[in-house]
């Protein structure tokens, strides 16, 4: 679903990811994890074509993210073949981002109505069908202001599902929020794993990313240190960089 290949990416001379190899196979729960400022983030967003790579290739679904080969030259996309592109990729962010005006319903209905011009009547059946999926059916007409930081990045994960995404992005999810809040928003994303959604997820919960990953990745300084089984990874990791990690967070 997704592969990197000697995936590079720089602001300025600042090197940020320094030549990235992994794939991410359909239904696979791929967790990132690595200290500050490691690229995980960057990574994310070149995925979802927040960014453009700066030399390597990665693609999504078969397709080369943000260009187009013709023989050995590559052109950038235009912006309209962009959006196409995007349309496939659901990205949850640390912050909720949801339109604050708009009730919880109103928010999963948008994008659907907005970029893909569904009814709203098709719209909002399957808004109401995917808040009470994270367990939000009776918050429905509640602003974001009405609801706790979980029950808001809920209704966020609601509204990138409402696109029928192929692929799931999930950067620190939880981080936001109060621990009390964290198992719901867990629960959720455990949920969409057992239902065989492709997801990748930066995260600081090493107890997800050892029950629900089935592969984890330790991004140090853009690049990749060790790749494997979460098993393997989190409780016999082969490298100092890892275990120095590993030992801060567990
Ligand atoms: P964190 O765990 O803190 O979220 P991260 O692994 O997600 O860290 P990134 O956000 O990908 O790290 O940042 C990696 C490096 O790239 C950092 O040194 C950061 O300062 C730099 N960086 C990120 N975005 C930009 C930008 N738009 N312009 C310049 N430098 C940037
Ligand atoms: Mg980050």
């Amino acid at each position: 679903m997704v592969k990197a290949e000697g995936v590079h990416k720089s602001y300025g001379a600042v090197q940020v990811l320094k030549g990235i190899d992994l794939e991410v196979a359909p239904r696979e729960v791929f967790c990132l994890i690595g200290p500050s400022g490691s690229g995980k983030s960057t990574f994310l967003r070149c995925i979802n074509h927040l960014e453009q790579v700066n030399a390597g290739k990665l693609y999504v679904d078969g397709r080369l993210v943000g260009y187009r080969q013709q023989g050995d030259k590559l052109y950038e996309l235009k912006d309209s073949e962009v959006a196409k592109n995007r349309r496939d990729i659901g990205m949850v962010f640390q912050r909720f981002n949801l339109f604050p005006h708009m009730t919880a319903l109103a928010n999963v209905m948008e994008a659907p109505v907005q970029v893909k011009g569904e009814t709203k009547a098709v719209a909002r059946e399957r808004a109401k069908k995917l808040l009470d999926r994270v367990g939000l059916g009776d918050k429905a007409e509640n602003y974001p202001s009405q609801l706790s930081g979980g029950q808001q990045q809920r209704v966020a994960i609601a509204r990138a599902l409402a696109m029928e995404p192929k692929l799931m992005l999930f950067d620190e999810p939880t981080s936001a929020l109060d621990p009390e809040l964290v198992g719901d928003v867990l629960d959720v994303m455990r949920g969409l794993a057992e239902d065989g959604m492709t997801m990748i997820v930066v995260t600081h919960e090493m107890g997800f990313a050892r029950e629900v990953g089935d592969s984890v990745v330790f991004m140090d300084q853009g690049v990749v240190v060790e790749s494997g089984n979460p098993r393997d990874v989190l409780t016999n990791p082969q490298h100092d960089r890892t275990k120095a990690f590993l030992s801060k967070v567990l």
